[in-house]
C-alpha cells in the first residue's frame, strides 16, 4: 500500500474564490495562477467564461505551492465564528452539491494528520500523547477509505451508512448516533469530522514530530482496522461500545479501570456499586484537576471548569419537567422519578426510565439521555439522582441532583487519562494498548 490521498471538504457556497500565488494546471489543461472564481449557474460550474460539472487545479510543482480559499467559515456556532483566508498544500477540486458549489481539498492522509494533530491538540501536549493521537485519528481515517472502497467495490450506494437507530417498544425509546458519513468527499473540515486549516497555521514542531515518527501506523485486532472511538474523560472505567452504538462486541472496548492499580473495578451495571464509584473519586489516570494537563486536552474554549471526574447539576421540578418536554417533544407533566434501569462497564446509564404524571417511558442510549436532561448535553450518563420533597407534597419532588462521572462516552482512549500517562512518561505504544487493550500497531505504509 502506498500513502493514500484524502478528499477534505472545506466549504460550500454559490461562488468560490480562490487565489494561486504560482502556476496550478486545471482539469482541462490550463495553466493558470492569480485570483479565480467560480459560480454556480443553472447546475454547472461556470469558471473563465466556461461550463464544467466538476473542476480541478493540480499543483504545476509539487512541494512547496498552495493555495488560498477566501471567507472560510470557521468555529462554526462557537461565539468566535468569523471568515477568514486559509492556505491548502495539494489538489483543489470543486464539483456540485444540492444547487452549490463545494471546494474539496485532496491530499496526503500524512500531511492532513499533521494539520489536524496540530489544530486540535495543544502545543504542550506531551509528545507521546500526540502520537497515540496521531495513530488513533490515521486509523479512523483509514478505516474510513477502507470502508468507501468496499462500497464502491460492491456498488452499495454511498449514503447506505446508518447514522442513527431507534426502536420503540413496549414504552421503550432506545436510540443512538454514529457518525454520519459525506456523500462526495471523506472528511469535512469542521469538529464533525476534525478540525482541518490546512497550511493556515504553520504546525507546531511536536505535531510534526508525532506524525513522522508513527508514518503510516494505525491500530489492528486480528487483522482489521480498529474502532478507535475517544472522549474527553471516562470518569475512572471504560465503557464497552455496545452499551452506547449498536450492539456489537469489540473485544479491544471493554469495560475496564482507567488505572494501573491492582484494585479490580467494581461492576458497575449492579446499581449499589455504581452508585458508590459514582459518588466518591477513585483513582485513576483522569482523575486530577491540573490545569497544565487539562489544557493539553482541552480547547481554551471549554477550560471553564474542571469539575468533569466527578460533577454535579441540579434542577428545580418545573426546570427539569420543562426541560425534558422540550428536548423529547414528549410531555411527561410533573416529573415523579428517574429510575436507572440499565448501566454499562463505567456506570453509564444505557436506559433511563422516567416516571411522569401523564407518561412512564424508558430512554436510551447514553447520548439521548444526556440529550434530553439538558440543554446541550449533560457531560455523561454515568449519574445517580437524589430527590428532595417540600414537606406538604410527599409524592412529588421539588427539585433533582445528579451527581456525576465523567464527560463523554467513555468508549476507547480518555483524553485526561491519555495526557496524565504523557506526562508520566508513558510511551505511546503503552497509552494505546491501555486504552485499546489486545489491539496491536502495524505500518500500513513506508
Ligand atoms: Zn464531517
Ligand atoms: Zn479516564
Amino acid at each position: 500500500m502506498t500513502e493514500p490521498q484524502i478528499a477534505v471538504g472545506i466549504l460550500s457556497g454559490k461562488e468560490i474564490q480562490f487565489f494561486f500565488p504560482d502556476e496550478f494546471i486545471s482539469s482541462d489543461g490550463m495553466a493558470i495562477s492569480g485570483m479565480q472564481q467560480a459560480v454556480y449557474r443553472k447546475g454547472k460550474i461556470c469558471w473563465q467564461e466556461k461550463e464544467y460539472d466538476e473542476l480541478s487545479f493540480t499543483p504545476q510543482r509539487n512541494t512547496s505551492s498552495f493555495f488560498e480559499l477566501q471567507d472560510v467559515t470557521i468555529g462554526i456556532d462557537f461565539h468566535w465564528e468569523r471568515k477568514e483566508v486559509q492556505r491548502f498544500k495539494g489538489e483543489l477540486k470543486i464539483i456540485i452539491e444540492d444547487d452549490k458549489l463545494t471546494a474539496i481539498n485532496v491530499i496526503s492522509i500524512e500531511e492532513y494528520l499533521t494539520s489536524v494533530i496540530s489544530s486540535e491538540m495543544s502545543a504542550t501536549a506531551s509528545l507521546e500523547l500526540l502520537k497515540a493521537h496521531a495513530v488513533i485519528s490515521r486509523s479512523w481515517l483509514l478505516d474510513k477509505l477502507r470502508i468507501e472502497n468496499e462500497k464502491l467495490r460492491n456498488t452499495m450506494p454511498s449514503s447506505s451508512a446508518a447514522n442513527s437507530q431507534f426502536s420503540i417498544l413496549n414504552s421503550q425509546f432506545i436510540k443512538w448516533y454514529d457518525h454520519e458519513a459525506h456523500k462526495n468527499f471523506d472528511v469535512c473540515a469542521d469538529d464533525h469530522c476534525q478540525r482541518y486549516q490546512g497550511i493556515t497555521r504553520a504546525s507546531a514542531p511536536q505535531a510534526i514530530e508525532a506524525v513522522s515518527a508513527t508514518r503510516g501506523e494505525v491500530l489492528m485486532y486480528e487483522g482489521k482496522i480498529c474502532d478507535t472511538r475517544f472522549s474527553k474523560c471516562c470518569g475512572g472505567a471504560f465503557e464497552e461500545f455496545q452499551n452506547c452504538w449498536e450492539n456489537v462486541k469489540h473485544p479491544y472496548l471493554i469495560g475496564q479501570r482507567d488505572s494501573q492499580t491492582e484494585h479490580r473495578l467494581p461492576d458497575l451495571s449492579i446499581e449499589a456499586e455504581a452508585d458508590k464509584w459514582i459518588r466518591t473519586s477513585p483513582v485513576a489516570f483522569c482523575n486530577t484537576q491540573d490545569k497544565k494537563i487539562l489544557s493539553q486536552v482541552l480547547n481554551n474554549y471549554d477550560q471553564e471548569t474542571a469539575d468533569f471526574y466527578r460533577w454535579k447539576v441540579s434542577y428545580s421540578q418545573q426546570e427539569l419537567s420543562e426541560l425534558i418536554h422540550k428536548r423529547s417533544g414528549i410531555d411527561f407533566g410533573i416529573i415523579i422519578d428517574l429510575i436507572p434501569v440499565e448501566r454499562g462497564t463505567s456506570g453509564r446509564l444505557v436506559r433511563l426510565k422516567i416516571v411522569g404524571t401523564l407518561r412512564t417511558l424508558i430512554l436510551g442510549k447514553e447520548l439521548e439521555i444526556r440529550r434530553t436532561l439538558s440543554t446541550s448535553h449533560l457531560y455523561s450518563s454515568a449519574f445517580v439522582v437524589d430527590k428532595e420533597y417540600k414537606e406538604d407534597e410527599e409524592e412529588i419532588p421539588s427539585r433533582f441532583t445528579l451527581t456525576g462521572a465523567g464527560w463523554g462516552h467513555g468508549v476507547g482512549l480518555c483524553q485526561i487519562g491519555a495526557a496524565v500517562m504523557g506526562e508520566q512518561g508513558y510511551k505511546y505504544e503503552e497509552i494505546l494498548s491501555h486504552y485499546y487493550p489486545g489491539s496491536i500497531l502495524e505500518k500500513q505504509y513506508k
